[in-house]
Formats: structure tokens, C-alpha cells, sequence
């Protein structure tokens, strides 16, 4: 019943995270009502999108230059690195105004059903990364999300990272088990900073 370029459209949408065919297929028809010039800003952005952001080398943060505007920022205290999931974990610990230290994005969690080992993240390169620190790490704190992945990638990290930092802490539980940073609240997020063992 719909046009080919529709359906490919579709198909194209259903592949992105946590979207359906029914969600696709509804975004899609958006798309399709907008103005054709709206159509071709959006398009031009997409193609661009890939040269304009790249990882930052040190903590793997989307930037558009070499280091990340946090890695770059000489008041924010070295010593200190807490370890996040995804790039997008790191605005709600940016808005707490609670965390003055750097990152470090792992770019996922351990999942053995997905076939996702240490060594698929950026584990060794934070291992590298606290060897070569100019100034000796004092504090890792671990910021995964409370799930089971979470927890695993917690637990491999605490056990390699040992040897290296005097410190490891993780954010306190006020955070109910299951709710992702992205979604916790400010009050709650700032806590959970302070509240760190
Ligand atoms: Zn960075």
C-alpha cells in the first residue's frame, strides 16, 4: 500500500534503538508531511554528521576536535575520572554541578548474551590512559547505570583497575536499581556524587 521509498524509509528508521516498526512507520509519514526544504536541512546535517564529531582521544566523549571540551578545560581536576557508560551520561553528572573531575565513556557495558567482552570497550585504553597520567590518578568513580550489565562492567572494572588508583568508588544508591542516569533526576544524580563509596 506504500510507496516503495516510504517503505524503505521505514525500514531504514526500525534499525535505530529502541524503535519498532509501528514507531518507524510513524516517523517516517512525519518526514514525509514536512517541507522539502526543512527535508534537505536535515538531510545535509545527517551527511556532515560523521566529519564533525569524532571521539575525544583522552575519554572517548563526542567532540568535533581532538580533545573534548572537559579534557581541554585546565580548572577540571585531573586526579579524579569517573567512568560512564555512553558519551550521553555525562550531561545530567554535568548539570549536578557536583563533579568538577574528568570522564572516562566506556562505550557500553559487558553483555556476554551480545557478545560484548571487556575488550570490545574502552577499558584498556582508560588502563593506558591512568599509567601514562601526567598527574598520578587518586579517585576512580565508577557510574554505570544500575542494571545487570551495569553491575557486571562494574565488577570487571574494580578487579583490573585495583592495582592501578588508590580509590575506586561508585555512585551512591539513590538511584533506583533499573533507572539509567539519563533519566535520574538532578537532586538525585547530586546525591548519588555525593554520597560515593
Ligand atoms: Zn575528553
Amino acid at each position: 500500500m506504500l510507496p516503495d521509498q516510504l517503505k524503505q524509509l521505514i525500514d531504514k528508521i526500525s534499525d535505530w534503538p529502541n524503535l519498532g516498526p509501528r514507531s518507524a512507520a510513524r516517523l517516517a509519514l512525519y518526514l514525509a508531511r514536512k517541507p522539502q526544504t526543512e527535508l534537505e536541512e536535515l538531510a545535509e546535517l545527517i551527511k556532515s554528521i560523521k566529519q564533525s564529531t569524532k571521539l575525544c582521544r583522552q575519554c572517548f566523549n563526542l567532540t568535533n576536535q581532538d580533545l573534548c571540551e572537559i579534557c581541554r578545560d585546565p580548572k577540571r581536576d585531573q586526579t579524579v575520572i569517573c567512568v560512564v557508560e555512553d558519551s550521553l551520561d555525562i550531561l545530567p553528572l554535568e548539570k549536578t554541578k557536583r563533579f568538577f573531575g574528568l570522564y572516562h565513556v566506556l562505550g557500553g557495558t559487558i553483555s556476554p548474551p551480545d557478545g560484548i567482552g571487556p575488550e570490545k570497550l574502552n577499558i584498556q585504553a582508560l588502563i593506558n590512559r591512568i599509567k601514562a597520567s601526567p598527574q598520578p590518578v587518586a579517585e576512580i568513580i565508577i557510574a554505570t547505570n544500575p542494571t545487570v550489565e551495569g553491575d557486571m562492567t562494574t565488577l570487571y572494572l574494580e578487579k583490573v583497575l585495583q592495582p592501578l588508583v588508590p580509590k575506586i568508588t561508585r555512585l551512591g544508591r539513590g538511584l533506583s536499581s533499573n533507572s539509567d542516569l539519563q533519566y535520574a533526576d538532578e537532586a538525585t544524580l547530586a546525591d548519588a556524587i555525593l554520597g560515593r563509596r
